[in-house]
């Protein structure tokens, strides 16, 4: 099959051989895979992963023993869990310590012809959801993990920064229960596709005196956590979504001396963006993907994605 893999270079692959089934996975043709900037940082060392990458797809079951699962379209969750911790027993597969992640730890991803995972990682797509939209339930679903984390009552003010896939997709998250999200980036482009609801747009942080309530890191960059320090009110909550390789030393007393509450966010529960994705049909994902590229193209089409103007950039197996 063919495969986009990273052995300390990106490479794109003819050959690859096919992913073995274990018992309970499912063998899944990947259709559409999204290139995340996860990707990118393990290109750059992040997690010391070496295999096929990605962790984005929609794609059809080929083979499993289930015959109820065979031929329909699935969404896959990303961590494999060991099956025997606390955590696993929560249903926390993604905080498993012993977890493997989909073209992240030790279990080889989607960009490629084929992937496997376990069948209870699975979610059928509803048939009326276009491929487009399903390869961003992970991204998304990752964007809702933020309702889970914070309490909210609907009055609180936020602010979501770095207008890329990440940060657009949190702010229309928190668009949908909160009525002053303001979303703040450096790219009038991308801004201008971040317009959706009530949510505002700003290139510069209107500096108010009194902080948001809630700040969402979404830059992709180390420094967008001195940012979000400063745009938080005392006892505000910042919320950290990059995850950046980065080695720089940064003044943390803000939050003490603010006594700012700092939440680490990462993946979401897929159940949980399919139905955000069901219930708001208005959603206008479809503004992130900025092209598809043939699977043959990977290398130009990661190049693509760390270009400033680039949202999402898709994989299609099928062109
Ligand atoms: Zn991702
Ligand atoms: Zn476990």
């Amino acid at each position: 099959m063919r495969a986009v893999i990273f052995d300390g270079r990106l490479r794109f692959l003819k050959v690859f051989p096919e992913p073995e089934i274990p018992s309970g996975w499912a063998l899944i043709r990947v259709l559409k895979t999204g290139i995340c900037k996860t990707d990118i940082e393990i290109t750059r060392g992040y997690k010391n992963f070496k295999g096929v990458l990605g962790h984005e797809f929609v794609g059809v079951v080929e083979q499993c023993h289930d015959p109820d699962w065979v031929q329909k379209r699935v969404v896959g969750e990303i961590n494999v869990g060991c099956g025997e911790c606390e955590q696993c027993a929560n249903e926390l597969e993604r905080h498993c310590p012993r977890r493997r992640v989909l073209g992240i730890v030790d279990l080889n991803g989607c960009m490629a012809d084929y992937c496997v995972l376990p069948l209870s990682n699975l979610h059928a797509v509803p048939v009326s959801m276009v491929d487009h939209r399903a390869v961003l339930v992970e991204p998304l679903s990752a964007a809702c993990e933020i309702l889970e984390q914070l309490e909210l009552t609907g009055s609180e003010q936020a602010v979501v920064l770095g207008d890329g896939r990440l940060g657009i997709l949190c702010a229309w998250v928190l668009s949908t229960v909160l009525s002053d999200v303001t979303l703040i980036g450096h790219h009038p482009e991308k801004l201008e596709k971040g317009g959706w609801r009530t949510l505002k747009t700003a290139q510069i942080s209107a500096n108010r005196s009194d902080g948001a309530d809630i700040v969402v890191e979404a830059t992709g960059s180390g420094k967008g956590l001195v940012d979000a320090m400063s745009l938080c009110r005392p006892r505000g909550k910042i919320v950290l979504k990059s995850t950046v390789v980065s080695k720089s030393k940064m003044n943390l007393s803000s939050i003490v001396v603010n006594e700012q509450t700092l939440i680490g966010s990462r993946c979401g529960r897929f159940k949980t963006g399919l139905r955000m994705m069901e219930s708001y049909p208005d959603m206008p994902l479809g503004r992130l993907i900025s092209a598809d590229y043939p699977i043959e193209q990977a290398l130009e089409a990661f190049k693509q994605t760390t270009q400033p103007d680039t949202l999402k950039i898709v994989l299609d197996m099928t062109i």
